[in-house]
């Protein structure tokens, strides 16, 4: 075992992995040493597609000149300031950028954090104390929906409908009321529904749940819904935003404007930490007052607007512009239609593909990832649903050679299993 493999087994915990096997003897991890485009490359230098965007998070390929640049030109300034009581021009700029690019006009103020699950939990806080302070106080209450995925923190993961994130099971502080879909909305008692304070729920399709697609027109009606209640509507789109669903945000493909918009891993392109909340002047406006009548939200994070993450978001809104990269999607999306074509169960929503092996072996999922690695595509599944969501920047060429490692993968590791 080579020196630093054998520090990491010592020394690391990763994230969502058993580190028993981890730790083994026998299991070589895989070190990514370098990336370029959709290119990953690792510590024998072999080379990858980067099949799921590095965790759902990068947009416009590894190491992307202009990116690149105006990270180094930040630093040739200052890498990062406090945010509480100072400002600075690239978020300034951001802000700006941010909330013009969401249609309607409605959404007008940018809170800064820097990971989704805290995107998440601003947008919770801010319903909360909404209501605590301008005259429903009984409004106590989240909606999140069965297999929502919101985040790992303790307040995120409260929204969580998936046992195995959710952890114990416990609320942290607040109410949620889980429920399958909108029909079940009206059959709330009505003691509930007066403490609704706001509804969440991941755009079009629940990424964790295993790329789980909602009815189309289910968010219309669901904002319908909030709309006659006059209950906030929170949109995670923490994994649909920037283009992955091939509009810059999913809700636009209902028409459909939310009273708070919560960002985060595809804003720097995937390049560093930061998260936006987006939300309202009536909720902003629900928030002033003088200082001593206690109004104010007191809430924010140490790296809160990063110079640097600002920087890289608003390159990667410029490389956005410069490439046409929405323009260019509607290809890329039909072409990874039909590759996955005839997989099982094979779904789609935008740059989003995912298929589930039908089989009763669990492990199914990992095992096709694993055999994936030998035709060169890294992924990582979703219990038995592999999934394709490759950087939007790929070529048509490449969604053709991810697709045909896909296959090779299956058919190997499902053989393997026979
Ligand atoms: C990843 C994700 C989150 C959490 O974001 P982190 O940056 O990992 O905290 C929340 N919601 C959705 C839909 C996500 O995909």
């Amino acid at each position: 075992m080579d020196p630093l493999t054998s520090l990491d087994k010592k020394h690391l915990w990763h994230p969502f992995t058993p580190m028993r096997q981890w730790c083994a003897e026998d299991h070589v991890p895989l070190m990514l040493v370098e990336g370029r485009g959709c290119v990953l490359r690792d510590q024998f230098g072999n080379e990858y597609l980067d099949g799921n965007a590095s965790i759902w998070t990068n947009i416009h390929g590894h190491n992307h000149p202009v990116i690149n640049a105006a990270i180094v030109e930040q630093l040739g300034k200052v890498a990062h300031t406090s945010f509480l009581g100072f400002t600075h021009e690239p978020a300034v700029r951001l802000a700006k950028e941010l909330v013009d690019l969401v249609p309607g006009g409605k959404i007008t103020r940018a809170f800064f954090t820097d990971n989704g699950s805290t995107a998440i939990e601003s947008a919770v806080r801010m319903a909360l104390q909404y209501w605590k302070q301008n005259g429903r106080p009984q409004r106590d209450t989240l909606v999140a929906f069965d297999r929502a995925y919101h985040g790992d923190t303790l307040g995120a993961a409260s929204l969580g409908g998936i046992p195995i994130f959710k952890g114990s099971g416990n609320y942290f502080g607040y109410r949620v009321i889980t429920v399958a879909g909108p029909d079940d909305l009206d059959l709330l008692a009505i003691d509930d529904r007066n403490r609704i304070a706001a509804v969440i729920i991941e755009p079009l399709i629940q990424g964790a749940a295993g790329m789980r697609l909602w009815p189309q027109g289910m968010l219309k009606r669901l904002d319908a819904w909030c709309a006659a209640q006059d209950v906030f509507l929170i949109l995670d789109e923490v994994m649909t935003g920037f283009g992955r669903t091939g509009k810059m945000f999913a809700c636009e493909h209902e028409g459909v404007v939310p009273d708070f918009l919560c960002l985060a891993k595809g804003i720097t392109g995937g390049y560093l930490p930061f998260a936006a909340t987006l939300t309202t002047e009536r909720v902003f406006e629900g928030f002033l007052g003088e200082p001593h009548e206690g109004r104010t939200f007191f809430y924010g994070h140490s790296y809160a607007g990063s110079q640097i993450g600002c920087a890289a978001a608003l390159a990667s809104l410029r490389v956005f512009r410069d490439e046409r990269v929405l323009e260019q999607l509607p290809a890329k999306i039909a072409r990874l239609g039909e590759v996955i074509d005839g997989l099982s169960e094979a779904r789609q929503c935008g740059m989003i593909a995912a298929m589930t092996v039908d089989t009763p072996d669990l492990s199914m999922g990992a095992k096709v990832c694993l055999a994936a690695r030998k035709h060169g595509l890294l992924t990582r599944p979703v219990g038995n649903t592999v999934v394709l969501m490759p950087p939007l920047c790929i070529t048509l060429d490449e969604i053709e050679r991810m697709a045909g490692a896909l296959r090779a993968a299956l058919a190997e590791a499902t053989s393997r299993a026979a």
